[in-house]
């Protein structure tokens, strides 16, 4: 096998693609993806301060690195989610990573917040990953805003889009089909969010990785079986093995035809307020994270 670039043998074959490439046209390909979703997509440009999420896994990594090359002008985040079995290893791969890159990373500790995941899950009575995605969206959205980022850049790869999707579908899910997509523009106290990682595989943010020599961990969150994501992944990996191609027609396909056929967030019947606490954002009067907070101070 060669490489479809420059004829000499290939490392990494995407039947996606059509295609194999060697390690540095590898790494060209997958540049070009990345800027084709920044500029396609008009996510930031060279003057944003651009606020990244680093859980200290392979995609978020991947995405400082690309954006650090492409010479932007980024910021860690790394949330400490206070879960003995997985956070410390995480944090570990985060700071390490940052150091190397000349990245300045900041660090929230849920724990000091009264909210250490390990302690939620075990008082709260709703599903823990739902507890614990609200409030690391709260957390990046609140330190972009008080920090001066103009815009927060997450990870997530095409197989997160597309098992989202997926999943969203099968619910019919009408307020997050409206919401979903690459970019997410600054409102009512939400900062603008944004995934240039959209266009790659995480077989490809995997590849990345490996080939432009990122230190990169594996630390599994014991509570992640609970997760709903996996299945929808598994089952799309499976179609995308007899179609190869089919995940990123599926988004295209989602982004150019069937998400206008969602009323966009703000036109639903939720009514975005702040919250009596906190002030931010929330469709209840107190936000989830500010009673969450409360219930754990109450117990603690
Ligand atoms: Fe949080 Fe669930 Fe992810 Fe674990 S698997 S880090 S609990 S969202
Ligand atoms: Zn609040």
């Amino acid at each position: 096998m060669k490489c479809k670039r420059c004829q000499i043998p290939a490392v990494v074959a995407l039947p996606s693609h059509h295609t194999a490439f060697c390690k540095d046209c590898f790494l060209v390909f997958a540049r070009r993806l990345v800027e084709r979703a920044i500029k396609e997509h008009a996510m930031f440009t060279f003057d944003d301060r651009i606020l990244v999420a680093i859980s200290g896994g392979k995609d978020s990594l991947a995405l400082s690195w690309q954006l650090k090359d492409l010479g932007y002008i980024i910021e860690g985040l790394h949330i400490d989610l206070g879960i003995p079995e997985s956070s410390p290893i995480a944090r570990a791969y985060a700071e390490r990573f940052c150091t190397v890159s000349e990245i300045p990373l900041h660090v929230i500790e849920t724990a000091k917040l009264g909210l250490a995941m390990c302690d939620v899950k075990r008082r709260v009575k709703r599903p823990i990953c739902s507890v614990c995605g609200q409030t690391k969206r709260y957390l990046f959205n609140k330190f972009a805003q008080e920090n001066g980022f103009t815009v927060l850049a997450t990870g997530h790869n095409l197989d997160d889009e597309t098992s989202r999707l997926f999943a969203n579908v099968m619910r019919w899910d009408v307020e997050f089909l409206s919401d979903q997509g690459p970019v997410m523009h600054a409102e009512k106290g939400f900062a603008k969010k944004v995934k240039p990682l959209f266009r790659l595989t995480e077989f490809e943010t995997a590849n990345l990785c490996f080939l432009a020599g990122i230190d990169y961990g594996y630390a599994p969150c014991p509570y992640s079986s609970k997760a709903s994501f996996p299945i929808y992944k598994n089952l799309l990996a499976d179609l995308e093995d007899i179609q190869p191609g089919r995940k990123i027609r599926f988004y295209d396909g989602f982004l150019k035809d069937g998400r206008q056929g969602f009323a966009p967030r703000g036109e639903t019947s939720v009514d975005i307020q702040p919250c009596t606490t906190c002030g931010y954002p929330t469709s209840a009067g107190e936000c989830g994270y500010c009673r969450l907070t409360a219930l754990m101070n109450d117990e603690g």
